[in-house]
């Protein structure tokens, strides 16, 4: 058997690679993004003459070549997405196994462990720790894993046992990215605890502060770890003051503010069982009686504390990410102008605004656009003092753009001067 092919003699390429798998084509000069580093494959790259793309199974593993049938590495395959292939290892000998994904889980831990002393963080991002469309967040022996592709949907029970060898946690959930699994064609999963008993709420510690996420029936896998250092930086400038959390979920920088000194917190959320989060993490660290919480919609409860004559010192605002797909940009940007600006007005004079994005279709210059003009629209006098993005346990890959999605971005904002 061999891996060469050419053009000339489209059925060559129906040959399999020296491990067994299929092959998918490029198309001439489609490499390129590959070779720079890249991992993700499009339909519209993929030489269907050469490996017509019906000829594969959602999930299967292939081996992608160039044109000229110059190996580039092995991939998982998805016939019906968009983004048709996503590449795994550069090396045509590798299969994506249980042996695979545990040499990677170690490569990840190891780098962890380095960082957080608490074993509580994102263990897996994705294309990042090169598992592409997985995500596994861990709260010491808790272990939340989220599948977001067909590829990684097909070799579960693998993922599962890698865990199980590497972490020996007490209980697995498993679920699946709604949105994500909706592209891959995926059916629509309900989240599975997979081994143990998992309870409704795991302990984490973050910063140093005691939390509790709801696993099994809260946002995602649980908890937001990818704020943990711009939530941080609330040391410098909670103690003494009066804060507002807005979008609070289960108090993840409202409860740390408070804890960090704030002499009132008020949380606001339009899920009362968010905000139950929120007074259950508050009496966890005993600060229950500097914390209170508002239910309700957040651009209609800024707008009657503005009413009502409210100010604060620091206004948090981390939102959902308003931009979901591409073409919804204009509307989003137009949601966080909005909301960055009813922030604004209830700032005293010398406040400090923390504004949050986990948009990836949201620029970095785009959220700090709207704070510009958010500013000079009430005439307010801004200064960004300090700008982060997702901490280490969330790494960005240089040559993929999307994995570098959040902003926080910490502005002090003055009137009358
Ligand atoms: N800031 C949070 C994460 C936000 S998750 C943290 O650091 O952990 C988004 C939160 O916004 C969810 O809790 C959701 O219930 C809430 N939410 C979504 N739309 C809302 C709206 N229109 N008004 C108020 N809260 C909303």
């Amino acid at each position: 058997m061999t891996l060469e092919t050419n053009q000339s003699n489209p059925q060559a390429a129906l040959t399999r690679s020296k491990i067994g798998l299929a092959i998918l084509r490029l198309k001439k000069n489609e490499e390129k993004r590959l070779k720079s580093g890249h991992q993700w494959i499009y339909s519209n790259e993929v030489d269907v003459k050469a490996t017509p793309l019906k000829q594969f199974t959602s999930g299967e593993q292939v081996l992608v070549e160039d044109s000229r049938g110059k190996p580039l590495g092995n991939a998982y395959i998805n016939p019906n997405s968009l983004i048709c292939a996503r590449l795994f290892s550069r090396d045509a000998a590798i299969v994506l196994d249980k042996s695979l994904v545990v040499h990677r889980l170690n490569i990840a831990l190891s780098m962890r462990d380095r960082i957080y002393s608490d074993q509580c963080y994102r263990l897996v991002y994705g294309d990042s720790d090169l598992l592409p469309g997985l995500v596994v967040d861990r709260y010491g022996k808790w272990i939340a894993i989220q599948i977001n592709t067909a590829g990684m949907a097909a070799v579960k029970d693998d993922i599962i046992a890698a865990i199980d060898q590497v972490l020996k946690p007490e209980a697995i959930l498993l679920s699946y990215d709604s949105a994500m699994a909706k592209l891959e064609g995926l059916e629509e999963i309900a989240p599975e605890v997979v081994k143990g008993e998992m309870p409704e709420w795991v302990s984490l510690k973050e910063n140093g502060i005691d939390f509790e996420a709801p696993i099994l029936k809260g946002q995602k896998t649980g908890w937001y770890y990818d704020h943990r250092d711009n939530r941080a930086r609330l040391k410098h400038y909670a103690d003494g003051k009066r804060v507002l959390d807005v979008f609070s979920y289960v108090g993840g920088w409202g409860v740390q503010a408070a804890c960090f000194g704030a002499s009132d917190v008020m949380c606001v959320d339009s899920s009362e069982y968010a905000l139950d989060g929120v007074e259950r993490n508050a009496k966890l660290n005993k600060v229950e009686n500097r914390v209170s919480t508002l239910q309700g919609d957040a651009f209609k409860a800024l707008t009657e504390l503005k009413a009502a004559e409210e100010r604060f010192d620091v206004v948090i605002i981390d939102p959902p990410a308003f931009i979901k797909r591409k073409k919804d940009a204009r509307k989003g940007i137009e949601g966080y102008r909005r909301i960055n600006e009813l922030g604004m007005r209830l700032l005293n004079r010398d406040g400090i605004l923390v504004s949050a994005s986990c948009s990836m279709h949201l620029g970095k210059d785009e959220l700090q656009n709207q704070i510009r003009g958010a500013g000079r629209h009430l005439d307010r006098f801004v200064q960004l003092l300090e700008r982060g993005g997702q901490g280490a346990d969330h790494p960005v890959h240089p040559s993929i753009p999307e994995t570098d999605y959040l902003k926080a971005i910490y502005c002090r904002v003055l009137a009358g001067v």
